[in-house]
């Protein structure tokens, strides 16, 4: 390790004790700001889908209860969705306030997430993919995951496309997989889903994965509760860039309201953009459909000027979030 790397390191405990107690988050703002808080899984260590998932996608139910806990004694906790109405209705809004949202509508959020804000008193705001709900629809990198912990890693090494470097190890680590999943990154999702499929791949895991998503009954449940209001995720998790037909881009975004509105029978003004890619055509269409959208983009919202269909988030994951210590530098934004 350099000198420089090694005083990085040296610094970093300080560094996050001072985020921590001196961030915005503590301190009194001379205008209101919005903290939106990007989730994606709620999942025990216990549990096989935590060893299958990335890093930066879960959260312990344990660190979600004491990170509730902690946001209560910081923030005004609001539904985002409230929120943008406020603004919209240019009524008086919180100084310090704090969105919680989840992305994608995994299973595990109905699970573990739904009694922890209902134990707390806490409102959020789920972002569906609104065709894969209550299939068997599974993401590419988890798919990936649970065969190379299933040992099939040095069958996918043989393939053209899947046979990154790595692939063959037949004990990976979690490090190993989420090395491969990297490298895959690089392809589209659709090269990706047809490689797998071209393996079957099904056949090759010892037992079938767990349903990725939520399904409609447990979506209703879940806006049933009355602490969860439901947005937009797409229909099929498609990135909106500049490369998909007008066609497409309009069936992502205007239908999957739709299917949402008439499935759970309610109206849906939140919309979240996949991956956080979006063209300005894609923006131009969400703000004529939508009331506001999140991205993926980093920050903290300045309630009077930021825009609304693209409020910035601080997106959490459990290992840089663990102790209260440092969630709280993490909601300082500056590390
Ligand atoms: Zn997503």
């Amino acid at each position: 390790m350099s000198a420089k790397a090694l005083a990085k390191k040296a610094l970093k405990p300080l560094l996050v004790s001072m985020a921590d107690r001196f961030g915005p988050h503590r301190r009194p703002t001379s205008a209101p700001r919005l903290w939106v808080l990007m989730y994606h899984r709620i999942l025990p260590e216990g549990d096989p889908r935590y060893h299958q998932e990335e890093p930066g996608m879960r959260v312990t139910p344990e660190s979600f209860d004491m990170h509730l806990r902690e946001l209560k004694r910081h923030f005004e906790m609001v539904s985002l969705g409230d929120w943008v109405r406020a603004r919209e209705a240019g009524e008086e809004l919180p100084q310090h306030a704090c969105a919680v949202t989840f992305d994608d509508g995994w299973l595990d959020n109905f699970e573990y997430a739904l009694p922890l804000l209902r134990k707390h008193r806490v409102p959020a705001t789920l972002f569906a993919v609104a065709e894969k709900i209550g299939t068997d629809f599974q993401f590419w990198p988890n798919v990936v995951s649970a065969l190379m912990l299933g040992g099939v890693g040095p069958t996918l090494a043989k393939h053209p496309v899947l046979g990154v470097e790595g692939m063959g190890a037949s004990h990976p680590s979690s490090d190993q997989v989420a090395h491969c999943i990297k490298q895959l990154k690089s392809y589209t999702d659709e090269a990706l889903f047809g490689a797998l499929e071209e393996l079957h791949w099904r056949d090759l895991l010892a037992e079938p994965m767990t349903p990725a998503l939520m399904n409609w009954a447990q979506l209703k449940e879940m806006q049933a509760s009355g602490w969860v209001e439901v947005g937009s995720h797409t229909c099929t998790h498609q990135r909106l860039t500049s490369a998909l037909p007008e066609t497409e881009l309009q069936r992502e975004i205007v239908e999957s309201r739709s299917i949402l509105e008439q499935k759970l029978q309610c109206p849906i003004s939140l919309f979240c953009f996949p991956n956080g890619d979006y063209s300005a055509d894609a923006l131009a269409l969400v703000e004529r459909h939508y009331t506001g959208a999140v991205t993926t983009q980093k920050g903290i919202n300045d309630a009077a000027n930021c825009a609304l269909h693209e409020l910035v988030r601080v997106g959490i994951h459990n290992d840089i979030t663990h102790t209260p210590r440092l969630f709280g530098a993490r909601l300082s934004g500056w590390v």
